[in-house]
């Protein structure tokens, strides 16, 4: 994802006010991200099991025989029924999950299923692994390549899991760096690159006050950046005292979106702030490196910078693979014991009630071809995807309907260019990788730092465009599916403003030449377009978040139906997302059949996730129980309906 805080370095794929967020301790910030999921689902399962109480159904469900109800018959949040202690059992002999999908939580899923020696099937529809996992390799020389997906790790408690994926598939990996000497910045016509490593902190470089025509008052321009930490003061103050109020303030602030947060809220008389603030979002409109996400959830935006709290101290631990994130698909394709079944599109998944054995779930596939049965489906595809498949006798809740149909995906694309040479290099000094920011319409790019110690005039890779949102879907319009035929227009324009960008009126032709005659062949990729996942990846609206996840990680369809993937995760947008919700999915699918011994034998090797409470007062269990309940056990009675008489 794209920063906010634009005019910083690019920090994505969800960077945002990180810069802002470094005040916070970034222990009490991960408490109250991890309290925050909890708080949100373990609130939805309140709210569901009082109202099942209070239609005086609660004692006749299956499975919560048992269940004391509290006297006042308001479930607590925080006093949840604790998971019955029951006998652990095996696994019904014969049982099989149908994976649906072959990226990073399909194989990961498999990966676990293997250890614990449960078959699987894995029906993927494209005709190769990986999913948004994708490298683009212009030939097979050393470096000749860039990552059209993930592409960057930071080596941070959260993402935990991404790296020990990395050990173990062991592939090799090198220093990713966020930041780099020399690389300009071009707004407004004018381009700046740093004096002796520093941009101007002061002053109007790239003319947005009133005074140059633009709209922020001139008393602001030096004080602006600090509007947004003023912003965060409310949040930060509460999250110091402890995680109750905080989490409050973090349900408080889910209904904003960014803009509104900083216009409204922040705008009270606390703060005193509101021209302060509009200007600020004026100018960052300008400044930012995507267009549109101020528009996203204010909560998304303070998630967003977990990962990057960490980013002062620690920039050097920031990772990418060598040789491109592919090279953990092709590990793990290696290392699971059953591959996935290519070109199988799954167009229909439904609970057979009347099966009188364990494989109850129906999975078709290609529309056409016999169904399959299976005792379990994890899902992993983009809701975008789930949408097209025939669900309707899958005892989905229509809050996951709706989830499916509305939780907002971002756009990206990027466009890479295979030149003769380096010239960012030997002609500008950016030696040590980096981004440009820029208004222009390739918006950043991406210097990498894979080849920067490679031979200056061998041919190197410069990732010319990465774009969200709305630059996203305006670049992606001149990409075609077979990249780089046909994109006359793609290519003039990234060239074009390449010079543009490193370069000022009096040199631009002299750079364009050059720019021009060092181009060998280019590629791009719309994740739009993409017929396997039509999106990017997740990035909440206002109030998606409170009110659709919850009802994302319950599983269905008598628990035998789990939604998993990189949108059904707190971590969304990143693989550690992926890889923890696969993780959820396949403990509820042993909870559902009581094999603890499993769940033992998995935490021994996979460890446990932040995202799910395990364990008697955890709530993974009634996440099982309450996808066990039938549509018609869950509904409301029907209301009598007493008719007016008159006359
Ligand atoms: C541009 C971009 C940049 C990113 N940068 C980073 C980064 O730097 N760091 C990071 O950690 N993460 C990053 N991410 C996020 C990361 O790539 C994803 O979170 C992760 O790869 C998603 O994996 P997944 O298994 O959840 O979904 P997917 O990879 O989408 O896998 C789903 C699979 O399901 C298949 N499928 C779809 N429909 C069907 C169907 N009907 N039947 C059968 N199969 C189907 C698809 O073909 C696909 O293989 C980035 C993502 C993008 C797009």
């Amino acid at each position: 994802m794209a920063p906010l805080a634009g005019g910083e370095a690019n920090l994505g794929p969800r960077a945002s006010f990180t810069r802002h967020m470094v005040m916070i301790s970034n222990d009490r910030l991960l408490r109250i991200f991890a309290y925050a999921n909890h708080e949100q689902v373990r609130d939805s399962i309140a709210k569901l099991l009082t109202r099942l109480h209070k239609e005086g159904k609660l004692s006749t469900l299956p499975g919560f025989e048992h269940v004391t109800p509290p006297s006042d018959g308001e479930f607590n949040p925080r006093h949840l029924p604790p998971r019955e202690d029951h006998k652990p059992k095996d696994l019904p002999v014969g049982t099989k999950v149908c994976i649906v999908g072959a990226g990073m939580a399909g194989l990961y899923s498999a990966l676990i299923l293997d250890h614990l020696g449960v078959p699987y099937d894995i029906l993927e529809a494209a005709d190769r692994p990986g999913g948004r996992i994708l490298t683009h390799y212009f030939s097979t020389r050393k470096h000749d390549y860039y990552d059209i997906g993930a592409m960057r790790f930071p080596n941070i408690p959260p993402m935990e899991r991404t790296y020990d994926l990395f050990k173990r598939t062991n592939v090799p990996l090198v220093t990713y760096h966020l930041t780099g000497p020399n690389t300009p910045k071009r707004y407004n016509g004018i381009t700046i690159f740093p004096q002796n490593g520093e941009f101007p902190v002061k002053g109007d470089p790239f003319r947005v006050s009133e005074s140059n025509g633009g709209s922020v008052p001139d008393d602001k321009i030096d004080t602006l950046s600090s509007v947004l930490e003023n912003a965060f003061r409310l949040l930060r103050e509460a999250i110091k005292k402890g995680d109750e109020e905080a989490f409050e303030m973090f349900k408080e602030c889910d209904d904003f979106t960014v803009r509104d947060y900083l216009e409204q809220k922040v705008t009270g008389t606390q703060f005193k702030l509101k021209n302060a603030c509009r200007s600020y979002v004026q100018e960052r409109l300008t400044l930012s490196s995507a267009t549109g996400q101020f528009d996203a959830a204010f909560t998304e935006a303070v998630m967003d910078s977990v990962a990057f709290d960490y980013w002062e101290d620690i920039e050097e631990e920031w990772k990418s693979v060598e040789g491109g994130t592919s090279l953990v698909t092709e590990a793990l394709i290696d290392m699971i014991r059953t591959k996935p079944r290519y070109n199988k599109r799954v167009t229909r998944m439904a609970i057979d009630r009347k099966a009188e054995s364990n494989d109850m779930m129906l999975v078709h596939t290609n529309y056409d071809e016999e169904p399959i049965r299976y005792a379990t489906i994890i899902n992993t595809t983009t809701l975008a995807c789930l949408q097209r498949v025939d669900t309707d006798d899958l005892e989905l809740s229509p809050t996951v309907k709706i989830a499916t149909r509305t939780l907002q995906y971002d756009s990206s694309t990027k466009v890479a260019i295979k030149f003769e040479s380096p010239w960012w290099i030997t002609k500008f000094g950016i030696t040590g990788g980096g981004v440009a920011n820029t208004d222009l319409p390739i918006r950043v790019c991406v210097y990498p730092s894979y080849n920067i110690h490679d031979n200056v005039n061998n041919p190197a890779i410069l990732l010319c465009t990465y774009t969200w949102s709305q630059d996203a879907t305006r670049i992606g319009s001149l990409v075609n599916l077979d990249s780089p035929r046909g994109e006359e227009e793609l290519k003039g324009l990234m060239l074009y403003n390449l010079a543009r960008l490193h370069s000022n009126n009096d040199n631009f032709d002299e750079v364009y030449a050059m720019i021009k005659r060092s181009y060998i062949t280019h590629h791009g990729f719309d994740w739009a377009m993409d017929d396997y996942s039509s999106g990017a990846f997740a990035f909440f609206g206002p109030g998606q978040f409170r009110s659709l996840y919850p009802h994302l990680v319950r599983p269905a369809a008598d628990s035998r139906f789990h939604i998993v993937g990189e949108a059904a995760s707190a971590n969304h947008a990143w693989i550690v997302g992926s890889l923890e919700s696969a993780y959820r999915g396949v403990w509820n699918f042993l909870e559902r059949f009581h094999c603890y011994d499993l769940q033992e034998k998995m935490v021994k090797e996979f460890g446990t996730i932040p995202e799910l409470e395990i364990g008697e007062e955890g709530f993974a269990h009634l996440l099982v129980l309450l996808g066990m309940l039938t549509p018609q056990q869950l509904a409301r009675p029907e209301k009598t309906v007493v008719k007016e008489v008159t006359g």
